[in-house]
């Protein structure tokens, strides 16, 4: 409850602002809804980067990896596009072939690559693409000699993001997968770390052939795939290569039905399994 001198202080508070009212220019008086709405959203915090945020909310909980990610009952048949080491100059063009064919996916972005090109990242973001962790280094080498450099690579990588689109994304795809590389203890150092690691099903080859035959080799996995009742996860590139012949892997799956989407934070994340030791 509130005390008497408080209840006076607000009765006074409100003649004043009464008396005054009277005095504020007529311009300022129709703006005011809108100030009281801004001094709302600032004292209570919520703002638009927040609620982008909130797209990629985990509710404190990391949902469990799977190594074999099934379609659900509905049999919707659903893919999910994800790009490695990116941004690029072909980026923006991919994502408009991605429109054209009403087609989200998942961009994992390299540190380097987004100072570079902060304008496009913050266009994947308008354009809800959802947006993934690629690490800053890329050399297996070093990336790889202890839990602390894994989970050291993805923050430096995790800040730059934070720094160019105003969003902390939890995803993460560590370069060349995380087979053999990322043991249990690894696995474990980023989860801790609030970091959702996803690998692939589906491997395109784009950086193998970098030509038409990727878009075929693509086609043939995601039929194994789809018998074996999995859905499709595939690996591409943001690279020029990989950008000249996607279209027509986007035709195949408009063609077959299929509702291309990017990643989210309630799903379990496709994981290849732990090396046996
Ligand atoms: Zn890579």
């Amino acid at each position: 409850m509130m005390n008497f001198a408080g209840n006076g202080y607000i009765k006074l508070m409100c003649r004043y602002i009464i008396v005054e009212m009277d005095h504020v220019p007529y311009r300022v008086k129709k703006i005011l809804p809108l100030l009281v709405l801004c001094s709302f959203i600032l004292t209570t915090g919520f703002s638009p980067i927040d609620q982008v945020q909130n797209r990629y909310e985990t509710k404190g909980k990391i949902p469990e990896p799977v190594y074999s990610m099934r379609h659900n009952e509905k049999k919707i048949k659903v893919c999910y596009l994800t790009f490695d080491d990116g941004p690029s100059e072909s980026s923006e063009k991919i994502m408009g072939l991605l429109n054209q064919y009403h087609a989200k996916a998942t961009f994992f972005l390299l540190g380097k690559h987004i100072l570079k090109f902060p304008e496009v990242v913050r266009n994947m973001k308008r354009e809800d693409f959802t947006i993934g962790l690629h690490g800053v280094s890329h050399d297996y080498k070093k990336l790889y000699s202890s839990e602390k450099s894994v989970v050291e690579d993805m923050i430096d990588d995790q800040n730059i993001t934070m720094e160019v689109t105003g969003l902390r994304t939890p995803f993460i795809r560590t370069p060349y997968g995380s087979y053999p590389f990322m043991k249990e203890s690894y696995r474990r150092a980023v989860v801790n770390h609030g970091f959702i690691m996803w690998d692939w099903n589906v491997d395109s080859y784009d950086w193998r052939y970098r030509d038409w035959r990727f878009v075929q080799q693509t086609i043939k996995q995601i039929k194994k795939v789809e018998k074996e009742g999995q859905v499709p996860v595939l690996l591409l590139h943001d690279r020029t290569y990989t950008l000249r012949h996607i279209e027509s892997l986007l035709l195949y799956l408009q063609q077959h039905k299929y509702q291309m989407k990017g990643i989210d934070a309630s799903m379990n994340p496709l994981q290849f399994p732990l090396k046996k030791q």
